[in-house]
């Protein structure tokens, strides 16, 4: 494998880092003083200027007006975007959205693509997705209760779910029902686009998270189905294949988290060894004398060095062997990746004492938000487990001297 960054992609992260320095982190105050509502007029002026700079949706496809990167390409954008809790939505390659075009655009009818998939890569429109339910546990999917009943050429919804990140807002969501409940497990539940001003579809309320209700794209909504009537033409794929989809979806963007979350740990880390290096502690020191501070920014970067490391290489192996070869990788990425941010996020705001607490920097921010990347899209232990029963099953039968 070679990981030089060519020519093409060193221009285009510096232009990029040079964007969230100069234009986004000096709007990160507002995220803790405004509402996403207030906040959106600003930021579609710094989404038309990276149209303008030709840098937007820079994972999503050409053809639908993206940059087409590969994957290991996105990596090293995403790490660069994800510095700023702004950067993946400004330049249009935000989660749910971005999980919900690359579905459109694999299993997406003409019309679906024409209705959907085009104004979600021009940025006109938002998405969520909702598949995680309020009474059952997400971890194991296959225990849906929404039900997707035919009457006619209507689907009807009945369900409850939440977490449905930027629910509020969006013009539709991607719901998984069940459709198939006499088939087996695997092809029971299918995938339907739920426009969000359907009768039947009821936003309950946007779900406080550490405090933070938030609203639009900065919120996770809990949303009850009531006889909700949508078009069998809304079906995505082939009925019962909802969870065949899903895996699709998943890989993708559990690798995209990573690579977001190295933006983060790269910020974190800055903000602490800057914080370190100039707060006088007396007699002509600063923080950075102290051997533990010391000793917690060597353990931070070679941390951040590996998860780096793990995660272009997940990146290279998808790009090269797809997904079903670097399903090790991905698994692995998803909690050593989330647990180094974890750890970093938590130095960088101990360093920072009282300072840190508050939201005069975005590490509170990354605090309170990010805690949940050891939960969504497979908590750690369910990466962890199946990713030790696939690598002790291939010393099964197999003679190791
Ligand atoms: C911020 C955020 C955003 C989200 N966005 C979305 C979204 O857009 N759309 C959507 O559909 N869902 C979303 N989710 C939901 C998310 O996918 C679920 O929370 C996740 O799948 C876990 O499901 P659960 O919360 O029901 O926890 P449970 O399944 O009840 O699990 C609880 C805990 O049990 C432990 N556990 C579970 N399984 C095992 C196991 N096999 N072995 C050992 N321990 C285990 C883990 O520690 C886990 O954290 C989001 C969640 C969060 C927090």
């Amino acid at each position: 494998m070679d990981f030089t960054v060519s020519e093409k992609m060193q221009a285009v992260i510096s232009m990029m880092d040079e964007f969230v320095d100069r234009e986004l982190i000096p709007m990160e105050p507002e995220v803790a003083t405004k509402t996403f509502a207030e906040m959106e007029p600003e930021l579609e002026k710094k989404r038309d200027m990276v149209k303008k700079m030709e840098l937007w949706a820079p994972n999503h496809p050409v053809e639908y007006g993206g940059m087409g990167l590969s994957l290991t390409e996105h990596a090293l954008v995403s790490e660069c975007l994800g510095r700023s809790p702004l950067g993946h939505y400004v330049f249009n390659c935000q989660a749910p959205d971005a999980g919900n075009i690359e579905i459109l655009h694999l299993h997406g009818t003409e019309e679906q693509k024409k209705r959907w998939l085009v104004p979600l890569v021009e940025g006109r429109i938002r998405s969520c997705f909702s598949m995680t339910e309020v009474e059952l546990p997400g971890s194991n999917p296959l225990l849906l209760d929404t039900t997707a009943v035919k009457d006619g050429d209507h689907y009807v919804i009945n369900g409850h779910k939440w977490y449905s990140t930027a629910a509020d807002g969006a013009a539709f969501s991607i719901v998984m029902a069940v459709t198939n409940p006499e088939a087996p497990p695997y092809l029971r539940a299918s995938m339907i686009i739920v426009p969000t001003d359907t009768p039947g579809f009821n936003l309950v309320r946007n779900i406080p998270v550490m405090g933070h209700a938030g609203d639009g794209y900065f919120s996770h909504g809990e949303i009850l189905f009531q006889d909700c009537r949508v078009p069998v033409e809304n079906l995505l794929g082939p009925e019962g294949h909802g969870f065949v989809i899903a895996q699709e979806r998943l890989g993708p963007g559990r690798i995209h988290h990573c690579m977001r979350w190295l933006g983060i740990c790269r910020r974190a880390f800055d903000l602490m060894c800057h914080r370190a290096a100039n707060r006088p502690m007396g007699n002509d020191k600063t923080l950075a004398h102290k051997q533990i501070v010391q000793a917690w920014v060597a353990e931070c970067a070679a941390q951040i060095q590996a998860a780096r490391a793990m995660v272009l290489y997940a990146a290279w192996k998808m790009d090269t062997l797809g997904q079903k070869e670097a399903r090790d990788e991905i698994s692995g990425i998803k909690f050593f990746v989330a647990n180094t941010m974890e750890m970093v996020v938590d130095r960088a705001l101990q360093v920072h004492g009282g300072l840190g607490m508050t939201d005069d920097t975005p590490l509170a921010f990354f605090y309170r938000h990010e805690r949940a990347a050891r939960i969504y899209d497979g908590a750690d232990e369910v990466h962890k487990v199946s990713m030790g029963r696939r690598i002790l099953s291939r010393y099964e039968n197999r003679t190791v001297r």
